[in-house]
C-alpha cells in the first residue's frame, strides 16, 4: 500500500507536479452523510406492527465515528416522546455511567435493537426484533465502532441471534463481525438492583482498558 503510493507520488513528480491539492475536510463528513441517509430511511419504517402505536422512530444519538457504541432493548415512554434513546430514568443512569467512564454521550453513540416503543413498554416480540435487526445492523456497519457494549438480554440476543442468558456471559468479551462485544446489565436492573452496578463497573473498566490499546 506505502510501496504503491510511493510509486504513484514518484509518478506524479515525472509528471512535472509540485503539490498536491488535498481537501482539508476530514473524513468524518462522509460518515456522518451515510448515517443521516439512513436515518431518513428509518424514520418512515413500518415493517412491523410497532410501527402503529409509537409516536416516532427513536433512531440513534451521538458520535458517527464513535469507538463505543451502547446498544439498548427499545425505547419507553419518555424516548418515544423524546425521539432520542436513553432519556428517561434508565437513560439518566446510562449517561452517569459514560460519565464516570470520562467520555459524553457526544463522544459515543447510542442506539436500540428495536426502534419504536413497544405499548406500555412490553417486551419486544421476537418478529418486531427480527424486523429492526437489520436496522441496527447497518447503523454498526457504518459508524464500525471498536467496542459494542449491548445492555441487558434483548440487546444481547437479537445483535448476536443467539439465546445467551446474560448471567452466563456478562463481563466477559464476545465477538460480533470483529468487533469486540462485552455484554452488561440494562440501565433499568440497576435501578431495582443497584448492588449489581458494581460489576457493570467492571465491566466498563475493561472497555475502557480496551479503548486505550
Ligand atoms: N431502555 C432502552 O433499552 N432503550 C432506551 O432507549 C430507553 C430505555
Ligand atoms: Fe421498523 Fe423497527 Fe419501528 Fe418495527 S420497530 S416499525 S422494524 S423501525
Amino acid at each position: 500500500m506505502t510501496e504503491d503510493l510511493a510509486r504513484e507520488l514518484q509518478l506524479l513528480r515525472e509528471f512535472g507536479f509540485t503539490h498536491l491539492d488535498i481537501p482539508t475536510t476530514d473524513n468524518r463528513q462522509p460518515t456522518t452523510g451515510l448515517l443521516d441517509d439512513f436515518r431518513q430511511i428509518v424514520i418512515t419504517c413500518e415493517k412491523c406492527r410497532l410501527a402503529k402505536s409509537r409516536t416516532q422512530v427513536v433512531f440513534g444519538v451521538g458520535n458517527p465515528n464513535a469507538d463505543l457504541m451502547f446498544i439498548g432493548e427499545a425505547p419507553g415512554r419518555d424516548e418515544d416522546i423524546q425521539g432520542e434513546p436513553f432519556v428517561g430514568r434508565a437513560g439518566q443512569l446510562l449517561t452517569d455511567i459514560i460519565k464516570a467512564m470520562k467520555l459524553t454521550r457526544d463522544d459515543v453513540y447510542i442506539a436500540n435493537v428495536v426502534k419504536c416503543r413497544p405499548p406500555e413498554n412490553r417486551n419486544p416480540e421476537q418478529d418486531e426484533l427480527d424486523a429492526c435487526r437489520p436496522h441496527i445492523k447497518r447503523q454498526i456497519e457504518i459508524i464500525q465502532p471498536r467496542v459494542i457494549v449491548t445492555l441487558g438480554r434483548f440487546a444481547l440476543q437479537s445483535l448476536t441471534e443467539k439465546g445467551f442468558a446474560i448471567s452466563d456471559v456478562r463481563g466477559k468479551w464476545l465477538d460480533y463481525n470483529g468487533i469486540r462485544v462485552m455484554p452488561t446489565y440494562h440501565p433499568a436492573y440497576l435501578l431495582r438492583t443497584p448492588s449489581a452496578k458494581k460489576e457493570v463497573w467492571e465491566d466498563m473498566k475493561k472497555v475502557m482498558a480496551e479503548l486505550e490499546q
